[in-house]
């Protein structure tokens, strides 16, 4: 879901970071505050005073949400939940969290973090308007001010809306989850509300469109479609973890790796490794230990006519921790780590010796297996 990131700072231990999707956000909330609201709100100003509060408001756009996720951040960490970041992209922000909250309890006080600090700030700059009127601030100055606190206000409603992954839709799984103990239902329920709610909105979207309303309908249906995914696809999170809690790498790893000698010569690698068992990478060991990896990458640069004098051991790299990992880690790590990295496989190594590989196809066999087996 998350493209490439720009790290911005780091706040009390929190990496904020926006998506490049989020650039096209600030640049469009800038035109049609400076173009369209603020014009139409606020007297005769210069056109170089619309676009100054354009950026202001984005500005306070962009800190307004750091400051919802922050709120959210900062329960979550006082519950002992680890929050990666903060990232902003084109529909809002988003704290990174690595597990799911222990209780319902928690889910709740986390959950609603988020909305009532959007509440506050939003109250906080409508009043600094007020006292900016008595006190005869420059009206664009008030402008800003009067259009951050309702933003906020809006922001908190919209957040509040009971369809899951939103604020509103984890209070409503948490009080299911209460209710009836069951975290894999009360998701279920949740995200269906969700996806439902992304579901309307789409068809919202296309009414606009047929009506000419382009813009706006493109909106809609890009939010709807946005919290659609992003409803069935944390449904499918929860499955996975429940069907990974408690399983180590070990128990998925195929063992005794198909490893290649060091003294194989590149020719002799092509054929009879990577076009024989259509691998990208392969373990170097020897005697069992593990001395690189060799891949496609490192061959393809090399000239064909130097494939039958070099050997792997002339070009092997070092294995990474991107590509190792150990045999009692927990199995959702080694999902999370091929997920992270594109790779289709990884080495199991325990010390330096190779154990085994685990492999996504792997993985997801027994997945299937499981939910079938147990319904979903
Ligand atoms: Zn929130």
């Amino acid at each position: 879901m998350y493209g490439r990131k720009i790290h911005l700072f780091t706040i009390v231990g929190f990496n904020v970071s926006i998506d490049f999707t989020w650039l096209l956000l600030a640049v469009l909330v800038t035109w049609s505050l400076a173009r369209g609201l603020f014009p139409a709100w606020f007297g005769n100003y210069s056109m170089a005073t619309y676009w100054w509060m354009g950026v202001a408001g984005a500005l306070g756009l962009f800190l307004s949400v750091v400051f919802h996720e922050f709120c959210h951040s900062i329960v979550a960490r006082r519950f002992g939940l680890p929050i990666k970041g903060i990232t902003l992209f084109i529909f809002g922000g988003v704290a990174e969290m690595e597990h799911e909250p222990q209780n319902a309890r928690t889910e709740l006080l986390m959950a609603i973090a988020g909305p009532l600090s959007s509440v506050v700030l939003g109250f906080f700059f409508l009043l600094v308007y007020a006292l900016g009127t008595i006190i005869r601030w420059p009206e664009p100055v008030g402008g800003v001010l009067w259009y951050l606190g309702w933003l906020n206000l809006v922001l908190a409603a919209f957040n509040l809306l009971p369809a899951f992954p939103l604020d509103g839709g984890r209070v409503l799984r948490s009080i299911l989850w209460f209710a009836k103990g069951n975290l894999r239902w009360a998701t279920r329920v949740a995200s269906t509300v969700g996806s439902g709610f992304g579901v309307f909105l789409i068809v919202i979207g296309l009414l606009h469109f047929i009506n000419g309303w382009v813009i706006t309908g493109i909106w809609y249906s890009l939010i709807g479609m946005f919290i659609r995914g992003a409803a069935l696809m944390s449904y499918r999170q929860v499955l996975v973890r429940n069907a990974l809690s408690g399983e180590t790498v070990a128990h998925f790893m195929q063992p005794d790796p198909i490893t290649v000698p060091p003294s194989v010569s590149i020719r002799d690698l092509v054929d009879n490794y990577f076009y024989k068992y259509h691998y990208k990478m392969f373990p170097v060991s020897e005697d069992g230990a593990l001395t690189g990896c060799i891949t496609s990458n490192e061959v393809k640069n090399i000239p064909r006519e130097q494939w039958s004098t070099l050997h792997v051991q002339d070009v092997l790299v070092p294995c990474s921790i991107d590509t190792t990992i150990s045999p009692d880690t927990d199995a959702m790590r080694a999902l999370s780590l091929i997920n992270k990295t594109g790779r289709s496989r990884l080495m199991v190594v325990d010390g330096d010796r190779l154990v085994g590989v685990i492999t996504l196809k792997d993985m997801l066999k027994f997945l299937d297996l499981k939910i079938d087996l147990e319904g979903a």
